[in-house]
């Protein structure tokens, strides 16, 4: 487990490293690129000793998969991973990735296990308007739009009232068509999220471009 930059979790954990999207931003092909961590990133391999670090002496918020999505976890990584976490149920578990499917299935490990107490949280991630047809194909306890590409109209979260929490961030890194976001896109979003009265948390990448404006809600993780 490490602790990590990423403002809305303590720690990250994962057990998995690697991934088939292919997106063009990706920060963590480049950490692997970097640090080879694994030899073929779109060969995804998991790392099953890392679960013991999840007995913590304290309750943390734990991000499970900022190196991997949790689409190309193979069914008995999963199984594994939510027996070690039905023993742990202190920390909190976060889930994030852009297939909806994924999520359906997580779901379904997580409701199978014994004991699963209620500390998992999942997220699908959603950059640009043509994303949302993907919420009416899961539930999610929160989304992330990050990096948010283009305006997003949350309007239509208003039919799913499991979304308790919105995180957005900016692109980040150096790539040569990098999406720098307008404020009054964020500033639409925040509009209707607190008429939904859904918590929003901004990642430092938008505090230049939010100025005053910049907010970070309590996170519905937070213990
Ligand atoms: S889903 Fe995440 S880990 Fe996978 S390629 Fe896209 S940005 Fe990278």
């Amino acid at each position: 487990m490490k602790n990590t930059k990423i403002e809305w979790c303590d720690a990250t954990l994962n057990p998995v490293i690697g991934c088939k999207h292919g997106c063009p931003y990706c920060y963590a092909k480049s950490m692997n690129k970097r640090f080879g961590f694994i030899e073929n990133w779109e060969d995804p391999q998991f790392f099953i000793e890392r679960l013991r670090q999840l007995n913590t002496a304290y309750p943390k918020s734990v991000f499970m998969d900022s190196m991997s999505d949790i689409a190309f976890w193979k069914d008995e990584w999963i199984e594994k991973t939510f027996e070690v976490i039905s023993r742990n149920p202190k920390n909190s578990y976060i889930f994030l990735s852009k297939d909806p499917a994924a999520i359906r299935k997580f779901i379904i490990f997580k409701n199978l296990t014994r004991r699963m107490a209620d500390c998992v949280f999942f997220g699908i991630t959603i950059t640009n308007n043509s994303d949302l047809l993907k919420l009416d194909e899961c539930e999610v306890d929160f989304v992330s739009l990050e990096p948010i590409l283009s305006p997003v109209n949350i309007s239509c979260f208003a039919n799913h009232p499991e979304i308790k929490q919105i995180i957005i961030g900016a692109e980040t890194g150096t790539r040569k068509d990098k999406i720098i976001p307008e404020k009054w896109w964020i500033d639409d979003i925040v509009r209707k999220a607190g008429s939904l009265q859904i918590k929003v948390f901004m990642k430092n990448s938008l505090k230049e471009i939010m100025g005053s404006d910049f907010r970070q809600d309590s996170l519905i993780w937070s213990k």
